[in-house]
């Protein structure tokens, strides 16, 4: 009983592992970002994709079951949480265009992301920083006691708005102001190479608190290295 109480323990311990790996990961990642032009979201797949390459096989196998559609779909919710979805008008409003994928309902995405637009429920964050860095550190919490609890799914769909928050804070192409206005269109360019995952603490509390800590550092650093891109959209008055 007392093995098997160890064991449990152990098994618990090294779940509350991966987020802190994943979360390490992801922060170091969007600093690999390059930026040009291409649909909106792309990046936030080859990103998650790239980070969960670089985690150790043990890791990969614990997300196995979910990986695919963490990069594929999780990833995005906060990007698919608006009214429109389900709606008809393609976002627009326009009544001959199409109807809009009802992803939203479909991933319960505002229940993940903890915001309702419809109903005006709970707290939105938006996707840009300071914001951005709390929200990150919200959804860490979150997912680290689904994967504590045995709820893979919902943890890994946590996990997803964590590293889009991440991604949001401090990648070259979605840091504010230029988010949306730069993108990029060879994602193949997006890699980690020799990068090895970190811990950030020995409790979920503690690892939460450091990586909003160190996505805020990541920000700076990315800012201040876009000086003089952040120069030009201002002269532009790009929104
Ligand atoms: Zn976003
Ligand atoms: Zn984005």
């Amino acid at each position: 009983m007392r093995r098997c109480s160890c064991a449990a323990s152990r098994l618990m311990r090294k779940r509350l592992l991966y987020p802190c790996a994943v979360a390490v990961l992801a922060a170091a990642i969007v600093c690999y970002s390059v930026p040009a032009a291409y649909p909106w979201g792309g990046e936030h797949h080859r990103i998650t994709d790239v980070a969960i390459a670089a985690l150790p096989s043990e890791e990969q196998e614990y997300l196995r079951a979910e990986r695919s559609i963490l990069v594929e779909c999780y990833c995005t919710f906060p990007d698919i949480n608006w009214p429109c979805y389900g709606q008809w008008g393609s976002g627009a409003g326009d009544p001959r265009a199409p109807r809009m994928p009802d992803t939203r309902r479909l991933w319960e995405v505002s229940f993940y992301t903890g915001w309702d637009p419809v109903l005006k429920n709970g707290k939105g964050y938006p996707h840009a920083p300071p914001q951005s860095w709390e929200a990150a550190e919200v959804s860490f919490l979150r997912a680290a006691h689904a994967f504590r609890d045995g709820r893979l799914e919902d943890g890994c769909r946590y996990m997803g708005v964590m590293l889009h928050y991440i991604q949001d804070s401090g990648s070259m192409p979605h840091v504010q102001p230029i988010h949306r206005n730069f993108h990029v269109k060879a994602t193949e360019a997006i890699r980690l190479e020799g990068y090895a995952p970190r811990l950030l603490g020995k409790t979920p509390e503690e690892a939460s608190q450091r990586l909003a800590a160190r996505v805020r550092e990541l920000t700076e650093w990315t800012e201040q290295r876009l000086g003089g891109l952040f120069e030009s959209v201002e002269v532009l008055r790009i929104p």
